[in-house]
């Protein structure tokens, strides 16, 4: 099969129709093998009712029903499990992302050699209390995973390698930084195809503003998953051995001074009179703590693998 085209919706009821025959008429001009798989992120419209019609009519759609709402990544995920085509391409329901653009992602898989092909909607549609913050997000994004030459990360429409979404794993908020999971795993070949991005034609966005600071959130404890979550005691335990070595440095300093004031019959204060005492027992229980929380870090580390945990309703 050539293509999978993964679409997650959550009460998307109206566009549906819309969008699945706008993809299978782009499919058949240029005679793709396809499926389209409709992840339902347990909508509480008619989203699901809709897309059991649509399977009657059309045997190339594959329909997921989750129980609940698990969110975007958790869509993705279980789209990204199912996917059989060669390249797999992701877009939102909404009708926001053209289907147009999907031979030319196609072709930079298949002919260009990219692992994953990020769209950029560089004319968008959006209001402007959305438009700044996106700019800020992608600017920070860009810097932090040195993907510099992606500018708009979390564009619904991607394209990727198979292999890629067979290698990574999308739970939380990582939906927006697939590409940076895509680089962790080890693929190099990530590039940008601008496309064409349309307004909503019905329902409303279903993230609200709370999404910049979960993804902002999501963005730190990537870096830190990426680099240290098979490793943690290599960031704890430095910090730990540092503020525990101050510490004691501190002790001794005291200790010896108290001592040669002995000897040298002079006046002494006693060591638990002086403010660097105090700094230095601080110092010595910080450095502890560190180290130990690396430790158990460790210990919980090789058994968090269990990230996604969705109840699938049914498929079709
Ligand atoms: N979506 C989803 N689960 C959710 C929220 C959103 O599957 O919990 C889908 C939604 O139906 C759409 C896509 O994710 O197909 C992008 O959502 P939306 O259009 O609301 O985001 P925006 O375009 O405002 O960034
Ligand atoms: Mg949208």
């Amino acid at each position: 099969m050539d293509i999978s085209i993964v679409v997650p919706l959550y009460n998307e009821e109206e566009s549906l129709p819309e969008l699945t025959d706008w993809i299978r008429r782009v499919m058949h001009q240029h005679n793709f093998s396809y499926e389209i798989i409709l992840v339902d992120d347990g909508s509480n419209d008619k989203s699901w009712k809709v897309i059991q019609d649509l399977k009657l009519q059309h045997e190339e759609i594959i329909g997921i029903k989750f129980r609940r709402n698990y969110g975007k990544s958790a869509a993705l995920n279980i789209g990204f499990n199912a996917a059989e085509g060669d390249v797999v391409i992701t877009m939102d329901a909404d009708l926001q992302d053209s289907p147009d653009e999907i031979p030319e992602l196609y072709d930079r898989i298949t002919n260009q050699g990219a692992d994953l092909v990020s769209g950029w909607k560089q004319k968008r549609y959006d209001p402007i209390t959305k438009t700044i913050p996106t700019k800020l997000f992608n600017a920070v994004t860009r810097n932090m995973s040195g993907i510099h030459n992606l500018h708009d990360f979390n564009c619904g429409l991607k394209a990727y390698r198979k292999d890629v979404v067979k290698s990574i794993e999308v739970y939380g908020e990582m939906h927006r930084y697939i590409p940076v999971l895509a680089k962790w795993a080890g693929f190099k070949n990530i590039q940008e195809q601008i496309v064409q991005h349309y307004p909503r034609k019905y329902g409303t966005t279903k993230f609200g503003p709370g999404r910049f600071v979960k993804g902002f959130l999501d963005l730190l404890s990537i870096f830190f998953v990426g680099k240290f979550a098979k490793r943690p005691m290599h960031f704890f335990g430095p910090i730990g051995v540092l503020s525990f070595m101050v510490g004691f440095v501190i002790t001794c300093y005291l200790i010896f001074e108290k001592l040669m004031s002995i000897a040298n019959h002079t006046p002494y204060r006693n060591i638990t009179d002086q403010p660097l005492f105090y700094l230095s027992l601080v110092a010595i229980l910080i450095g502890t703590q560190l180290f130990l929380t690396g430790f158990i870090a460790e210990l919980v580390s090789r058994n968090s693998t269990e990230r996604n945990k969705y109840h699938i309703e049914k498929v079709i």
